[in-house]
């Protein structure tokens, strides 16, 4: 019988003025990008958190310490690669993910095909195995205020051999 693994992120950062906007990978024009030590994309981050919870792993806080330089700026799909490398060492690959972000603004469905062929790319699966839904929040909390954007992953690992 194959082996699986199930796991879980969330991940959430603010909107700041003068910061690039990247979800998923992708560049999306806006007036504000997401605030953090890396390009800040809070896509990636949930799902590399999935990936890694689900091997009981910790999280991208410990793999990607946020007070090393190394990781200033960093590309998240690099980071994602990285993962998914580390796991892969273990013997696991992923089989699908299933992400939301959430944000009021600004539209995300024409941005969606992109994001899942930059995540699927680097997790190395095809991209019917990657799902990645846009909500708002309906005007409420930190993202329907725009102080913020969210985002939740789960993700299914399966052995390498299975
Ligand atoms: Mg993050």
């Amino acid at each position: 019988m194959t082996d699986f693994r199930i796991g879980q992120g969330y991940d959430v950062h603010r909107l700041a003025e003068g910061r690039k906007l990247i979800l998923g990978g992708v560049e999306i024009p806006y007036e504000k990008g997401l605030l953090g030590h890396s390009d800040a994309d809070v896509l990636a981050h949930a799902v590399m958190d999935a990936i890694l919870g689900a091997l009981a792993l910790g999280d991208i806080g410990q793999h990607f310490p946020d007070t090393d330089p190394a990781f200033a700026g960093a590309d998240s799909i690099r980071l994602l690669q990285a993962v998914v490398r580390l796991i892969g060492q273990k013997g696991w690959q992923v089989h699908n993910v299933d992400a939301t972000v959430a944000a009021q603004r600004p539209k995300l469905a024409p941005y969606i095909g992109e994001m899942r062929v930059r995540l699927a790319d680097a997790m190395k699966i095809p991209v019917d195995r990657v799902s990645v839904k846009a909500t708002t929040e309906e005007g409420l909390g930190i993202t329907g205020n725009g102080d913020g954007m969210t985002a939740t992953a789960v993700c299914l690992l399966a052995r390498a051999d299975g």
